[in-house]
């Protein structure tokens, strides 16, 4: 069987929850859309659902994955309904929605029904994405307080620069969300993984943690809190080929390695088509046997190659470590050309073994 796997610490996800519903002060969503980024939403939410206030999602296609799982907590879309026909669903799956367009308000207004709806309603602070104008916002919250199959709202709104520690931006976002929601009923939710690890004076009711919870550090340098998370996945595979090339000899695709000295080659059964970054330079970090080495030459679909030269304890079966503790996906990102979001949310192909469920 290929060697290459994803190894799942839900210990390690139980542990960064916790963190992030500490550091929020009241209540926290795990974020487990886009598969709980590439994490496997189903097993995340599965262990988290004993102490987690609740989930959000995308869409209602990943909410529907998690009740069929047997998920009964809340669940909040976070870009609510994209028609009004899903409305049937929402009610009948008690899910949460977020309330970003003004056709959105008059859907729900539209809607006839016993149940009551459990909305949030997103203001544009200065994201520009999604969500409703101060006006539109203060308007919609009337409108929808108004109606009897409406419970009480929750008032959020979602932040675009929290990963800038210097940025001005994420002091004028919060205070035209306080300024917006001042007088009006109901809970808050502002906070995404940056602006809990990164700005304490920025809090709500709610807080919506997603790549902390996964592990990761969402500021480009090292940063103390951050240094508390624990990274939940481990990629690894092990070297199927062993070879030594000559000074002088070009390795792999394109020849963009060419052996400065006597080079031993392990081949690695780990490719872009699994979901590691595909323009990797050569020097990227991979731990071999648990020691630090270095990529060489192009990654191709399959496979991948590193230098033993240096490792001569290390040959066939050796267990090469992708991204996990070391070097982290925060670590790896940069050098890649990508984002410590989009690595693992890439993961394909490669089975997800769940330890500590
Ligand atoms: C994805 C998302 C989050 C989680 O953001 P992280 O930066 O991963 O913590 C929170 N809120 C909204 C609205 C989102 O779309």
């Amino acid at each position: 069987m290929r060697p290459a796997r994803a190894l799942i610490d839900l210990d390690a996800l139980r542990h960064n929850y916790r963190l992030a519903r500490e550091l929020g002060g009241g209540k926290a969503l795990a974020v487990v859309k886009a598969d709980a980024y590439g994490h496997g939403a189903v097993a995340c939410a599965r262990a988290l659902e004993p102490e987690a206030d609740g989930f959000a999602v995308a869409c209602i296609e990943e909410a529907l994955e998690l009740r069929q799982a047997g998920i009964q907590a809340p669940i909040l879309l976070l870009e609510g309904f994209f028609d009004a026909a899903e409305l049937p669903l929402i009610v009948e799956h008690r899910l949460w929605c977020a309330i970003a367009s003004p056709w959105q308000v008059e859907a729900v207004a539209d809607l006839a029904t016993d149940a009551v709806l459990q909305l949030w309603l997103k203001l544009d602070s200065g994201m520009h994405r999604l969500g409703l104008s101060p006006e539109d916002f203060r308007a919609a919250h009337a409108r929808l307080s108004a109606l009897p199959h409406v419970g009480p709202l929750v008032m959020m709104s979602h932040l675009a620069r929290a990963d800038e520690l210097e940025h001005p931006r994420t002091n004028e976002q919060a205070a035209l969300f306080a300024r917006t929601v001042e007088g009006l009923a109901g809970e808050t939710s502002l906070c995404n993984s940056p602006a809990l690890l990164g700005w304490p004076q920025v809090r709500s009711d709610w807080v919506r943690p997603g790549l902390m919870l996964y592990g990761a550090n969402p500021f480009p340098d090292h940063h103390e809190l951050a240094q508390r998370l624990r990274p939940v996945m481990t990629l690894e595979s092990k070297v199927i080929a062993v070879r030594e090339i000559e000074p002088g000899e070009p390795l792999g695709y394109g020849a963009r390695f060419v052996a400065q000295r006597r080079t031993r080659v392990g081949v690695v059964a780990m490719g872009y088509a699994d979901g590691y970054p595909q323009f990797a330079p050569n020097g990227t970090p991979v731990m071999i046997d648990g020691v630090r080495g270095s990529l060489i030459g192009r990654v191709s679909m399959d496979m991948l190659t590193v230098d033993l030269t240096d490792h001569p304890q290390a040959g066939l079966g050796s267990v090469v470590q992708l991204w996990g503790n070391e070097p982290t996906i925060a670590e790896l990102a940069p050098r890649c050309g990508t984002s410590a979001y989009r690595l693992p949310c890439g993961l394909k192909r490669v089975p997800r073994s769940y330890l500590n469920p």
